[in-house]
């Protein structure tokens, strides 16, 4: 049973506004794009084709021209729906400068949009700790690391990200970071959290993506481990008293935990 039920007048609003954008009524005329590109990903909770979503970027975008640059780039990778989303990367890097952040470490970098977009904000001697397998993928952002003057502050660590954090943490550097941002494999998710819980200092973020999983959180399959998986952290996190959160319907779900 749930513990909050949406008010009834919310719940008929947004199936109401659903439904509007699945017959094109709130699409009288087509946005014109403002040179955004188009930024793709399957799973979010405004349909990226949507005038809605064009809006928010017309309103709220303001992305630095090599992260741009990064972002059309990523779009022609067949795997370029793994991209953060730009207004969420703007969110996080929001939050980084607010909390004047100083280290703060990204699990799964991809092409590495929001590893450039974090250490575009941190200060000179700011370190991002860059978290992935594959190689491959961080080659296509690298060059644009540099160009953005900011390659100084990215500390890439090719290996399983479990084994970067535990030698974060059997080097000394528990609650020595201010933000993290998880973002790789689904299934090791609580694990990723317990361990960046360990290496941020009190009043310091961490960010989970992925936590609607295009919905699937709703109905977990018993054989589908990534949804079980965030499923179940989703469920901690509502009673962990370590943090207090905030899930925001963002790109496929963000939930903030901010230590206490
Ligand atoms: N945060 C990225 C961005 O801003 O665009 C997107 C990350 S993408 C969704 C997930 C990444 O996690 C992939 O690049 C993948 O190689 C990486 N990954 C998967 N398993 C991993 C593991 N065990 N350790 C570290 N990285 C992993
Ligand atoms: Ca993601």
């Amino acid at each position: 049973m749930p513990l909050f039920s949406v008010p009834k007048e919310v719940a008929v609003g947004t199936a109401m506004l659903g439904v509007a954008f699945a017959t094109g009524m709130l699409a009288g005329k087509k946005y014109p794009s403002l040179g955004f590109g188009t930024p793709k990903s399957s799973k979010s909770i405004i349909g990226k084709s949507s005038p809605l979503w064009q809006y928010i970027l017309d309103h709220s975008l303001r992305e630095h021209p090599i992260l741009k640059k990064l972002r059309l780039l990523t779009a022609d990778h067949p795997w370029s729906k793994m991209m953060v989303s730009c207004d969420q990367a703007q969110l996080m890097a929001n939050l980084v400068k607010l909390i004047k952040a100083k280290k703060v470490i990204e699990i799964g970098v991809f092409t590495g949009y929001n590893t450039l977009n974090m250490a575009l904000v941190l200060p000179d001697n700011g370190r991002v700790i860059a978290c992935d397998i594959n190689e491959d993928y961080v080659k296509i952002g690298k060059p644009l690391w540099k160009e953005a003057g900011v390659e100084h502050k990215i500390d890439l660590r090719i290996k399983p990200a479990i084994q970067t954090l535990d030698e974060l943490l059997a080097s000394g550097e528990a609650e020595s970071f201010d933000f993290a941002f998880i973002d790789a494999d689904k299934e090791s998710c609580n694990e990723y959290y317990e361990k960046c819980l360990r290496l941020i200092k009190k009043g310091g973020i961490i960010a989970i993506d992925n936590v609607l999983w295009g919905g699937k959180v709703l109905k977990p399959r018993k054989d589908d481990l990534a949804t079980q998986s965030i499923h179940h952290l989703n469920e901690k996190l509502l009673r962990d008293a370590r943090v207090n959160i905030s899930m925001l319907p963002m790109g496929d779900g963000v939930t903030l935990a901010f230590k206490l």
